[in-house]
This record gives C-alpha cells, sequence and structure tokens, in this order.
C-alpha cells in the first residue's frame, strides 16, 4: 500500500523546504529593472542579510550557488601561487580546497576526519611553523553537511590569534547561517560565504559572500579578481546593474526579502532555539533507536553536532532502502550520504542524512522520526524501538 500523497517533506540538507510565502512572493511577472520597487527594495535586503550574519561590514550578492561563492570568495582575496589552509571535518573544505587548487592557490588540507571537529591545537601548532607568514588564508566550514560537525569558529580564531598569524579567517556557513548562532564580527570572521538554499529558504541560485575591511585590503592585492567575481562593484555600484554584475535576479530576491522579513518576524535567537530543539528530537530519537543494533549518529559528541543536518550510520546496507521506503511509501525524502563512501562501493547503502534547517517545526520533525521508526521496522533494520516516543518527549518539554 501506498501512503505517500498528502503533503511531502523534502528532508535533505539543501535545499530546504520552501515556505508557501517566499514562493508565493516569487510569483509575479519581472518588473522594471532599472527603476521603481526592485531597484529601491535591494538596500534593504542587503541590511537584512548582514543582520542575519551579525554584522555591519559588507556582503556581495552573486548569482551563484554555494560552489559560485567559494569561487567569488578566493578570487577577490589570494592570488596565484600564494598558500591557503583547509580544516576538514568532512567534504565541503575538501571542495573548497579544490575551488581554490584550481584557481591557482596552493592548498593544503589539515584533515581531522569526519567525526571529529577541528582541533585548534593542530591549527596553531601548523600556523606556528609558518614564520614567514606563506599561508594567506585559513578556509573553515562551521557546518559541514556532509558529517553533521559542526565546528567552533570562536576556538578557530583564537587558535590563529594564538599563533600571532596573519591569516585571513574564511568560513564556509552554506549550511549554518540561518540556523545556528553565527557572529561574525564577535567571531572575527574576515570572509563569510553562504547561500539562498538552506537556512535562508529560498531557492538555489543566490550566493553570497561578507567580507570585512581587512578582506577588502586583500582584495587590493588579489590578482585572480575578474569582472563578474568582482565584490567591490557589488558593494557600492555606480548604477543599479553593478550589484549583480548584469540583470538583476529578479524572482530570487522577491523570494529572499519574503524569507528575510519571516525571519525578522520569528527572531534570528528564536531560530537558533528552534533548530536546536528540533536537533535535539532529532538526536533523542536516534540516539534512543541506535541502544540496539548499530545505528548511530555520526558525531558522536552533542557539543559538535550540527543543529540543522544530522549524519546517520546504519551499519548496514539498509540506508538506501530506508531511504526508499520514506519516500515512495510515505512522502519523506531523506538525504543520501554524502561523501562518507564511493557511490559504487556497497559501504554506500551504509549513509543517510536528515536536513532539519530552515523551514521546519516541531510537527514535521515528528512526523519525520516517526516515520523513519516505521521505515527502520518496514525494512528491518534493527533498532531499539521507541525513539519516536523520545523525541515527542522532548518536544513536549521545550516547547
Ligand atoms: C550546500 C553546501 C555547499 C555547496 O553549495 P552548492 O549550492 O551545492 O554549490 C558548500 N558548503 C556547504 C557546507 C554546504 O552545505
Amino acid at each position: 500500500m501506498n501512503l505517500s500523497s498528502g503533503v511531502s517533506y523534502l528532508a535533505i540538507p539543501g535545499p530546504s523546504v520552501m515556505p508557501e510565502r517566499v514562493l508565493m512572493a516569487m510569483h509575479r511577472s519581472a518588473p522594471n529593472i532599472y527603476e521603481g520597487e526592485l531597484v529601491n527594495m535591494v538596500p534593504d535586503i542587503v541590511d537584512r542579510l548582514k543582520q542575519v550574519a551579525r554584522t555591519q561590514h559588507d556582503v556581495a550578492i552573486y548569482i551563484a550557488n554555494g560552489h559560485g561563492a567559494w569561487e567569488a570568495a578566493i578570487s577577490n582575496t589570494l592570488s596565484a601561487g600564494e598558500r591557503a589552509v583547509a580544516l576538514a571535518t568532512g567534504t565541503f573544505a575538501h571542495g573548497w580546497s579544490e575551488v581554490a587548487q584550481r584557481m591557482g592557490v596552493e592548498t593544503e588540507v589539515l584533515d581531522f576526519g569526519q567525526r571529529n571537529a577541528v582541533d585548534s591545537e593542530r591549527l596553531v601548532e601548523r600556523l606556528r611553523k609558518d614564520r614567514d607568514h606563506e599561508i594567506k588564508a585559513i578556509l573553515a566550514v562551521h557546518t559541514d553537511t556532509s558529517t553533521g560537525i559542526r565546528n567552533d569558529i570562536e576556538a578557530i580564531r583564537s587558535a590563529i590569534d594564538d599563533a600571532g598569524h596573519p591569516a585571513l579567517l574564511m568560513v564556509d556557513c552554506m549550511a549554518s547561517l540561518g540556523c545556528d548562532r553565527f557572529e561574525m564580527d564577535a567571531w572575527g570572521v574576515d570572509v563569510m560565504v553562504a547561500g539562498s538554499q538552506k537556512g535562508l529558504m529560498t531557492p538555489p541560485g543566490l550566493g553570497f559572500v561578507y567580507f570585512n575591511g581587512k578582506a577588502s585590503q586583500a582584495r587590493n592585492g588579489a590578482d585572480l579578481v575578474t569582472y563578474y567575481w568582482d565584490w567591490r562593484t557589488r558593494v557600492v555600484p555606480e548604477v543599479f546593474y553593478q550589484y549583480f554584475a548584469g540583470t538583476a535576479p529578479v524572482h530570487h530576491l522577491y523570494g529572499l526579502r519574503e524569507a528575510l522579513l519571516m525571519i525578522e518576524e520569528e527572531g534570528l535567537e528564536n531560530i537558533w532555539a528552534r533548530h536546536t530543539a528540533v536537533a535535539e528530537a532529532v538526536w533523542a530519537a536516534f540516539d534512543h533507536w541506535g541502544q540496539e543494533g548499530s545505528l548511530e549518529v555520526n558525531a558522536p559528541d552533542h557539543s559538535i553536532r550540527s543543529h540543522s543536518v544530522t549524519a546517520l550510520l546504519t551499519g548496514s546496507e539498509k540506508a538506501t532502502a530506508l531511504r526508499e521506503w520514506c519516500e515512495s511509501r510515505a512522502g519523506l525524502t531523506l538525504g543520501i550520504g554524502l561523501g562518507m563512501a564511493d557511490k559504487s562501493a556497497p559501504e554506500w547503502h551504509h549513509f543517510f542524512r536528515l536536513g532539519h534547517m530552515g523551514h521546519v517545526n516541531a510537527q514535521m520533525i515528528l512526523g519525520a522520526l516517526a516515520t523513519v521508526e516505521a521505515g527502520l521496522k518496514a525494512v528491518d533494520l534493527p533498532h531499539c524501538p521507541g525513539g519516536a516516543l523520545k523525541a515527542s518527549e522532548l518536544i513536549a518539554a521545550r516547547a
């Protein structure tokens, strides 16, 4: 029997669930792109984007996905042959590092494995060895979406300061902005990259690069910068089209404006608290199920778990069957186990992820978790029954 008709939940870690309000705001014919409402509303969008990142500094908007934002950040700050160090706790730091390398940057990866956060001691050690300050940038990922590991950005900042090193701190907040606490200015982040399609609840297609004064100075010496990626004209445009180096992404801007309004209405602190409660419900369920069999949350320690995505290890090849059951029988789409194994290897089927970022509330997550529990039973994946009840008890205690 198929029970999937009805409202489905795309519980992959991006693109996230798009609110009806955002979709409705986009549903219009294009306005004049030279004057009028569109031109007038962009400065306000820019201000709100800064508030979400807790910064007074600048943000450039690109028509791009996260990979584009990565490239934009590198091109404005570095020159060919300069060195950058990526701090890897999953796939995404490797990805950013590869982008930089292909642009001509000498990259080096400090790898902390897939189940640990960045060890700041190791970073201090590496930076102290760099007496001539050849390292120009540290590429960090706040939440690695492949492993569900959340790194302590303040501790990484302190490590750089303890080593007395001048490298720029560049942070990927693609999966954490609008979900987990992030304080760009208070934490001393020089460059931050994000995208529209995760915590910001807007369709994929906009990339954001935030930068402070120190990064702005680096821009003056960077030889990788090109016309399209140049952030300078995008933040102080002489004419409107320079915000986007061409035609504005009209519909995305209407959607984003609505999403930012929703964020203001709920309040950033409340949004972080909601993500925390929803994540804790997810952990309560999985930690309970994991008491029997070999199902477990990838990040062992609660303090390094992301509040927007959870990566799961099943210890068997049944993760794919579980995902297929949840999607085809019950209308719940779970994420694949990105970066944990090669797609052709049997281990590929050991992993899955649950996205709980952006427009997600208690009833959605309880529905998703009860559905996962039904799926665990249906595909006969060994577990301790009752995890969905644990999640509902947690929600009752928090709400
Ligand atoms: C999604 C994501 C990206 C890449 O974004 P794309 O839009 O797929 O290019 C980069 N870093 C992190 C941490 C992400 O979650």
